[in-house]
């Protein structure tokens, strides 16, 4: 049996990214997992919760997948993504439920994320998010080298969520790209 060798510069890197502008994304889970760890760490700092957003309802980029890390470090911008899809953060029911302590999470649970020998990689989100549409800005990064000074491909982005809360006064980010 022959072996495909050759390949094409898609296939090499990916499709090339989609054009920035607004688009309508459909959530269609989510595959967290630990962040690589940092030098000198022994245990994971932070999940991924990597939400699969894929393009809905556009003539020519249906499917596309739009990456978004979902990082537990930048929580502050978890309400942005809930609130474009519709949803309110939810009132976590532990000991802080009902005072100005109080805590809040997306809505859902990812089963099995209170058993420590389960690797986020194994956890299973089940709750209302799935399959909710949302409406994003999404940027378009140009190749070139990062922070770190290592050379990456072009990509996209998100800039932006659009809040589809009706008659929301929290304030949401309007540039998450630093
Ligand atoms: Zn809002």
């Amino acid at each position: 049996m022959a072996f495909q060798m050759n390949f094409s510069k898609e296939e090499l890197t990916g499709a090339p990214p989609i054009p920035a502008g607004k688009y309508t994304l459909q959530l269609k889970g989510f595959k967290p997992k630990a962040s690589a760890l940092k030098p000198g760490e022994t245990e994971s700092g932070s999940v991924n919760l990597n939400p699969e957003l894929v393009v809905v309802n556009h003539p020519d980029y249906d499917g596309r997948r739009v990456f978004w890390g979902m990082n537990s470090k930048a929580a502050f911008l978890w309400t942005d993504f809930v609130h474009a899809c519709g949803l309110a953060m939810e009132v976590v029911q532990n000991e802080f439920a009902g005072t100005a302590k109080e805590q809040y999470t997306i809505p859902g649970v990812f089963e099995g994320s209170d058993d420590p020998t389960k690797k986020p990689e194994d956890w299973k989100y089940l709750g209302p998010l799935t399959n909710k549409t949302l409406d994003v800005e999404v940027a378009e990064i140009p190749a070139g080298p990062d922070k770190g000074g290592v050379y990456r491909q072009a990509k996209n982005d998100i800039r932006q969520f659009f809040c589809a809360v009706q008659n929301c006064t929290d304030k949401h980010s309007t540039n998450m790209i630093r």
